[in-house]
């Protein structure tokens, strides 16, 4: 099973974190080990001063692919749900000054919570997904798919032209803006169409 994620998918945060919006997905990964499921708590690293939490909507692959065009990428994911893309932001910054690759920031042990996935077709409107998350029970982050840069089908088929999708993949498409750095103690509750799929606390 892989975990794709998507850089830079909503212009505002791009703009937050000083960066150029991309003309295509920006794309890395991160392993198995990454993934909290079951509102597990997460616990902070010592490598970092700065953990900071992405808020974003979650696709699973629901059947295996490669170069799969836009207008078929529909076909090729079912469930959908929020998860955190948890980011060492000091490390990142030193990897992106260094020009090195950002794993060491991004797909550390426990960095990918995962809420329930939900059927899309269980979802009232497709059209336009809204989501948000609370931390101790304030509004940190909210985004809707209708601001994506790339959408859910130009995501699978820019992923497919360069890795076979496979059953059981799941891509992160990316956050909108309002990170922040998490501390110890903080309860962070995500939320899909107004409904609660995920909660972790950091320890
Ligand atoms: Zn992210």
């Amino acid at each position: 099973m892989k975990i794709f994620c998507v850089g830079r998918n909503y212009s505002e945060h791009a703009k937050e974190l000083n960066n150029e919006i991309p003309d295509a997905p920006v794309l890395f990964c991160k392993p198995e080990t990454a993934l909290l499921k079951n509102n597990e708590p997460f616990f902070l690293p010592d490598f970092s001063n700065d953990v900071h939490h992405e808020l974003e909507l979650v696709i699973r692959i629901c059947r295996n692919g490669k170069r799969i065009e836009p207008r078929f990428a529909h076909k090729y994911y079912d469930h959908i749900t929020v998860g955190i893309d948890f980011t060492a932001r000091d490390l990142q910054q030193k990897q992106k000054e260094k020009g090195l690759p950002w794993e060491i920031s991004k797909a550390f042990d426990g960095s990918a919570p995962l809420g329930i996935l939900i059927p899309l077709n269980q979802l009232k409107r497709k059209e336009n997904i809204h989501f948000h998350m609370l931390k101790n029970g304030k509004l940190v982050q909210e985004g809707e798919t209708a601001e994506m840069l790339f959408n859910f089908d130009q995501i699978i088929s820019y992923i497919s032209t360069f890795f076979t999708l496979k059953t059981g993949d799941l891509i992160y498409t990316g956050t909108p803006s309002g990170v922040g750095k998490v501390l110890i103690g903080d309860k962070l509750e995500a939320f899909l169409e107004g409904q609660k799929l995920l909660h972790t606390e950091v320890k």
